[in-house]
């Protein structure tokens, strides 16, 4: 029933993780007898919740709950320690280290399955709002927040090869006027679900106003971002919606800036691309300017 949940069991001990693995019969568990192992099992899988035995050779646990909690990637990993140890100061070093709970061997059965339970879902919730929060709700793809957070420190990776574009629908308030904004929605959505499935992985991709998209691409050949925002625009402009029997098709514009060495910030680098749009705009829409 917890099939989709892998705990990551860490004793130097084998009948300890005899123990747990009999406990947490219903989860799938992967038991290792040494920190180091630990955390190499930890960069291959995807774990959802560590227990952790303090007390081990070489590194212990309080070293590698450390070590996980100051890594990106690790930091959100519930980790519940299994000791011995139930002094004051021992606890209380097991919080300093960044562990999320702690359960007292000998272990019983109910208290570790509900400490478990309670980690997961607890993990999942964040999870949930995280991912809430970083997105916009109607298209599902990354709101403005979450596009400043991704793209700023990716800024400073790259000298000339990234590209950030402003994407907008063209006359999209007409679309609104004539057939109503449950129209308009739906070619938001397909605006976006277009571009987002036509951009690298590596895009980020934003929507950032009412009908305003924005990306930020990685790549070393300005021919290839010309031909990829082609094949967008051409792949929107030949697009359409059907809404109440009337078929409702659209265009876009876009403003395209490359990154080069006068230019400091990703700020700046939205600014070159938004007066890129806006000549798009001025100059008859349904079309690409790169700066
Ligand atoms: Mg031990």
């Amino acid at each position: 029933m917890h099939r989709n949940e892998t705990i990551l069991a860490v004793d130097d001990k084998k009948e300890n993780l005899d123990v747990l693995l009999d406990i947490l019969e219903d989860f799938d568990v992967i038991p290792v007898t040494c920190g180091q192992k630990a955390l190499e099992i930890i960069e291959q899988e995807t774990i959802s919740l560590i227990l952790l035995d303090i007390v081990m050779p070489n590194i212990d646990g309080y070293e590698v709950c450390k070590i996980l909690k100051s890594q990106p990637a690790t930091k959100n990993i519930p980790i519940i320690f299994t000791t011995a140890k139930t002094d004051e100061d021992s606890i209380s070093k097991a919080f300093q280290s960044g562990a999320n709970d702690y359960v007292s061997k000998p272990l019983k059965r109910s208290e570790v399955i509900a400490r478990v339970q309670t980690q997961i879902k607890l993990k999942k919730t964040i999870d949930d709002l995280e991912y809430l929060a970083s997105r916009d709700t109607m298209t599902g793809v990354y709101n403005r927040r979450k596009f400043f957070e991704l793209s700023t420190p990716i800024f400073d990776l790259y000298e000339e090869n990234l590209f950030v574009s402003m994407l907008d629908i063209d006359h999209f308030k007409k679309v609104n006027d004539s057939f109503g904004h449950d129209a308009g929605d739906l070619v938001i959505k397909l605006v976006a679900k277009t571009i987002s499935e036509m951009l690298p992985e590596n895009s980020i991709f934003a929507r950032i106003g009412g009908e305003e998209f924005v990306a930020v691409c990685i790549d070393d050949s300005t021919d290839r971002m010309t031909q990829l925002f082609e094949n967008i625009r051409t792949a929107i402009a030949s697009s359409s919606v059907d809404y109440n029997g009337h078929d409702i098709s659209f265009t876009i514009s876009n403003g395209v800036a490359q990154k080069n060495l006068s230019i400091q910030s990703i700020d700046e680098l939205i600014k070159q691309a938004d007066l890129a749009l806006y000549d798009a705009k001025n100059s008859g829409r349904n079309k690409i300017v790169f700066r």
